[in-house]
């Protein structure tokens, strides 16, 4: 049988079912086997691999992911798409189904029961373009033991994740996600593979989770917002965004000062320029001072 991705066996499909995509699920398929191939290969999959999968589509890249992988769990929101996923995954007994919002879904809950057996567990996806940030963030933040993320997004959001300081992509997610993560773009994707083409440019990118993070900060939530607010208007300084969006700002100017002077950063710095560590130190001085 032809790979589900080939642009002819796709169409079959397709017509076979009546299906028409939803542009607002960011329904774009996939329909390049060498792709497919590349994404699965750079998640380093064994037979003995957990593979978590977000939005499985007609089951291109589930396809590939149940011939290197031990056992795949997929979660689809769109109920249209369950009977085709019936019959065209029906050779990989390997793989489960579970017709869910994965925003919604204890996915912590569903990787302890359905992997308890595996010896890693990944997730793969061609992520749905309109929620990449939540679904990464979620995977992130939620206890779920994950070794990493192989995922395919927009090339800007993929910019984001992995931008260093002093970029115009580095901001508070690049922070967020590396704090958890080692981050790479492993490759750039042309819009030709997809059916039908997005507007924008795609890669795929390897986040793989760290054992423990790179910087030690008192108190985890406290640090995200210092980053979030650092960012909050671009083009202000640090002391600048910290005293007017931190609640205790206004009346902590002076505290601020003397933080940033005992993390070693000019007040006049812009966020973009602080690294990970820098913001350790920044947000470990103002908690002290704030708390
Ligand atoms: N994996 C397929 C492929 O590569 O051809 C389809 C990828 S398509 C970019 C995204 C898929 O995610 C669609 O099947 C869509 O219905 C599904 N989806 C969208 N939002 C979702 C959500 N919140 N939870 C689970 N699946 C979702």
């Amino acid at each position: 049988m032809k790979d589900i991705a080939t642009p002819t066996r796709t169409k079959e499909i397709l017509q076979k079912y009546g299906f028409s995509f939803k542009k607002s699920l960011g329904q774009n398929f996939l329909i390049d086997p060498n792709i497919l191939h590349r994404i699965t290969e750079t998640a380093d999959l064994t037979k003995e691999t957990g593979v978590i999968e977000i939005g499985p589509g007609i089951g291109a890249l589930t396809e590939h992911l149940a011939r290197s992988a031990g056992k795949v769990i997929a979660f689809e929101i769109d109920q249209r798409l369950l009977p085709i996923l019936a019959d065209t995954l029906s050779p990989y007994p390997q793989v489960k189904i579970i017709h869910e919002d994965v925003l919604k879904a204890d996915v912590a809950r569903i990787a302890e029961e359905e992997f308890a057996d595996r010896k890693d567990i990944m997730v793969v996806a061609n992520l749905p373009y309109y929620v990449t940030t939540p679904i990464i963030m979620k995977l992130l933040e939620d206890a779920i033991p994950i070794k990493g993320i192989v995922v395919m997004l927009q090339k800007e959001v993929a910019d984001r994740l992995s931008a260093q300081p002093g970029s115009k992509s580095y901001g508070s997610l690049s922070i967020a996600v590396q704090y958890y993560t080692k981050a790479e773009t492993a490759f750039i994707v042309p819009k030709t593979v997809f059916m039908p083409q997005p507007n924008v440019d795609s890669a795929v990118i390897k986040l793989i989770r760290r054992e423990k993070p790179p910087v030690d900060v008192l108190n985890e939530s406290f640090f995200f917002t210092v980053t979030r607010v650092s960012f909050a208007q671009r083009r202000k300084t640090i002391l600048n965004n910290l005293t007017h969006q931190l609640p205790q700002g206004k009346a902590g100017k002076e505290q601020i000062v003397q933080a940033l002077e005992q993390a070693g950063i000019d007040p006049s710095r812009r966020g973009e320029s602080l690294s990970l560590e820098e913001f350790a130190a920044l947000s470990n001085a103002l908690y002290t001072a704030f708390h």
